[in-house]
């Protein structure tokens, strides 16, 4: 078997072993067709099965209502910044965001290009430590939408219960947690999310929207931007990324395969616990970053005493087969991505050489 690392990148992220080894296998010839799926066209019967699993495997895993469609799109959550306030909101609407950290200013950013934007909540001031209380929300019951980030990959919180906003549509930017646990889908009006860190490689972008949002934009958007013109053609409008796709539908019949949403959690929530427990064991030679009840299950960030023995610990990590655990360079410090197929065996391992860190160098 081939020298695994123990892989705590970012995103793109750990891959299931036993998905690459089926993909190795099917790689040149798929099913008899003569050739590997990557050859063949996305209109004929062979991807087309591919797809609509994976569609279905979605639909099944996360508990999809029927009046939700489920999109797959390129150009990353990045994209989904423009195409959400694009279809979503008329001229002169505003749209409310909450500021939870760097993604959510990526996506608050971008919003601002199409018209007023107000901030339901910020957690700013607190250097993004924590994800704001529900009760803190306040945003006007006229906006077009409430947009959040469920987990802040850079700084690692994540948000436990989602707001329930009535007749205001949420809008999710679940990018970094899709999937790593049981959601109820019918609070939002729209759930995006990049596959590469919870289901897949990078180049698909999944889309959960509800159907009576998937209406002709009022102002002139570019076709390829538009729900509607993805939603009539399930995701088939133009050449979709095959692999990608034929990828998270490996991934999800393994997620699947291992308990689902809720086995996902069960495992993730284990993880965790490794971790934080290395960091509130280790009388403050670890300090978690995130505030205690905002602590993200798949990022898990923390500093040490100073620079200078955070570039140490990441040395020594990397002598040790750890990969990936340095810090986003916007705030520094050190992430652990523990995201669904980072195996037990490597956060233990991590966990270890947290503990042997410390007594060499505490
Ligand atoms: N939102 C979140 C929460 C993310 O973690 C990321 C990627 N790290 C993005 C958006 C941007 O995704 P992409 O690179 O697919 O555009």
């Amino acid at each position: 078997m081939a020298n695994r690392a123990y892989n705590f990148n970012a995103g793109p992220a750990a891959l299931p072993l036993d998905v690459l080894q089926k993909a190795q296998e099917q790689f040149v010839e798929f099913e008899n067709s003569g050739m590997s799926l990557m050859e063949m066209s996305h209109r004929g019967a062979v991807y087309e099965k591919v797809h609509f699993e994976a569609v279905n495997l979605l639909r099944e895993l996360l508990a999809i209502p029927d009046n939700y469609k489920v999109l797959f799109v390129q150009g990353g959550a990045s994209t989904q910044f423009a195409m959400i306030p694009l279809n979503l909101r008329g001229p002169g609407t505003s749209a409310a965001y909450v500021s939870t950290g760097s993604w959510a200013t990526k996506a608050i950013q971008e919003a601002k290009l199409f018209g007023e934007t107000t901030i339901a909540a910020s957690s700013e001031a607190d250097s993004y430590k924590r994800i704001p209380a529900i009760s803190e929300l306040n945003y006007s019951s006229d906006v077009a939408y409430l947009h959040l980030t469920s987990n802040e990959t850079i700084e690692g919180t994540q948000w436990t219960e989602f707001p329930d906003t009535g007749s205001v549509t949420l809008i999710g930017d679940m990018s970094s947690d899709i999937l790593s646990r049981p959601i109820d889908v019918s609070k939002f009006g729209v759930i995006y999310a990049g596959a590469q860190k919870n289901l897949g490689p990078s180049g698909v972008t999944i889309v959960i929207i509800r159907e009576d949002l998937i209406v002709k934009p009022s102002v002139p958007v570019p076709t390829m931007l538009r729900y509607d013109t993805h939603a009539k053609a399930d995701s088939l409008y133009n050449t979709p990324p095959t692999f990608a796709i034929y990828m998270m539908n490996e991934v999800l019949k393994w997620i699947k395969a291992n308990g689902g949403a809720a086995g996902m959690e069960a495992r993730n929530r284990e993880k965790a616990k490794l971790i934080y427990d290395a960091i509130d064991g280790s009388n403050g030679f670890y300090r978690g970053f995130a505030e205690a009840g905002s602590r993200s299950l798949m990022n898990v960030t923390f500093t040490l005493a100073n620079e200078e023995l955070e570039k140490k610990f990441v040395k020594e990590s990397e002598a040790n087969g750890f990969v990936g655990l340095k810090g986003h360079r916007s705030v520094g410090g050190l992430r652990a991505s523990i995201y669904n197929a980072v195996p037990l065996e490597s956060v233990q391992a991590l966990a270890e050489f947290m503990r042997g860190f410390q007594s060499r160098n505490g």
